[in-house]
């Protein structure tokens, strides 16, 4: 079975090779040999999402993406890079922890009996091609909270089918920070394999012991002085590139400190509660669960769906809402997501992927809101 580093697997450094860009097919055929459902980035629908993928002509060959609050757009580049683009709108999240499934379902037997059977996850291995540093984090923590403090067994099945390769970001987009939360652009671990991409081919470095097996079937050489530097200068570049940042100060406290700050009423009156930035976010796990019975009242079907702090329902306790208003949610997301993260899991919720900029419809910027809200008395937002 497949590990992937991050929970048991053989964690290995080695200088990395060079595969020339022509043979990048072989690594899709090692795929396919080692039994693996391939998935990776395509455009489809105007934007680079990830879907099943069998052959590297498939991957965005050229495309660039220009991103900005609440803006997305898809650029030719006139070039053969297949991973010059920051992330699209998904994320790690939906292949491991489903939009909607069902854990369990109950029948009514022919005599009247009613039984209870779990739904397995489906159990199937798969690659995902082109993760990236702020993703990994993501993970992590989803593997923090899926394998070690509720132990969902749907999730860690998933999980365990699993093998990463991963891209370092060579052309983050304007909405990405996540050299300031200390997530990216360089991926360091946390993957089976890693690509870093150059004009005539990729590094190629393996982290574990699968990430190792398939590195020895691809048909690789010695990487020269020049290719290690290029890498080192782009990954650099990348670093520079970020212009946006999270305001570098306690944000838990500050946060918490601030629950009646004016800032919030003012965000409310832009933000629609629609929930897009959760549904985007690789980190945001809410959900609720729900039954649907069959028309004929012999089954019913246990679901466990997504669900958002921006919904009325998620905060529905004994006959009332806890908040009711586009305020206190907009508030909970950021103080829970940059605050009660820390308490949790030993870190914020955010790995600075830019993704909740990007596909907010009006453009809310929450490293705008962050600043503002912990501004100290006195002083403007942080830049
Ligand atoms: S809060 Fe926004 S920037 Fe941070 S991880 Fe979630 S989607 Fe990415
Ligand atoms: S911040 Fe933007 S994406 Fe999130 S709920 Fe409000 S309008 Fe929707």
């Amino acid at each position: 079975m497949p590990s992937a580093a991050g929970h048991g697997a053989i964690v290995m450094k080695a200088r990395p090779r060079f595969l020339p860009r022509e043979a990048l097919q072989s690594l899709f055929e090692a795929l396919a040999a080692g039994g693996y459902r391939c998935v990776g980035p395509q455009v489809r629908d105007g934007a680079i999402v990830y879907a099943d993928l069998s052959d590297a002509s498939a991957l965005p060959v050229g495309f660039g993406a220009r991103q900005a609050p609440g803006e997305y757009r898809l650029e030719e580049r006139g070039d053969q890079r297949c991973f010059a683009w920051a992330n699209g709108p998904q994320a790690l999240k939906p292949l491991l922890f489903r939009p909607q499934e069902p854990l369990w379902q109950a029948r009514r037997g022919a005599d009247g009996r009613i039984q209870f059977e779990s739904a397995a996850a489906p159990r199937e291995r798969r690659a995902v091609i082109s993760v990236r540093a702020c993703d990994l984090a993501a993970l992590a923590l989803h593997d923090k909270h899926f394998l070690h403090k509720e132990r969902d067994p749907w999730y860690a099945a998933r999980r365990a089918d699993l093998l990463l390769i991963a891209v370092d970001c060579s052309h983050p987009a304007d909405t990405c920070f996540c050299v300031s939360t200390g997530d990216g652009p360089a991926v360091e671990g946390e993957t089976d394999l890693a690509l870093t991409e150059l004009d005539r081919g990729f590094l190629v470095r393996a982290y574990t012991a699968e990430g190792a097996a398939l590195r020895d079937a691809l048909p690789l050489r010695e990487a020269t002085p020049e290719e290690l530097d290029e890498a080192e200068a782009q990954i650099a570049q990348a670093r520079q590139s970020q212009t946006r940042r999270m305001p570098d100060r306690n944000l838990r406290d500050a946060l918490f400190a601030n629950l009646d700050h004016p800032r919030w009423a003012e965000v409310a009156e832009r933000c629609l509660s629609c929930g897009n930035c959760v549904a985007v976010c690789p980190t945001c796990f809410c959900h609720t669960e729900r039954d649907l019975g069959a028309l004929d009242g012999t089954a019913s079907t246990h679901l466990r769906r997504w669900d958002s702090c921006f919904s009325a329902e998620h905060s529905y306790l004994h006959g009332r809402l806890l908040r009711p208003d586009t305020r206190t949610r907009y508030r909970q997301w950021l103080t829970h997501k940059l605050g009660g993260w820390h308490d949790q899991y030993g870190r914020s919720g955010c790995v600075g992927c830019g993704r909740c900029i990007t596909w907010c419809p009006v453009g809310i910027d929450l490293t705008e809101e962050a600043a503002a809200v912990c501004a100290p008395s006195g002083e403007g937002p942080v830049p």
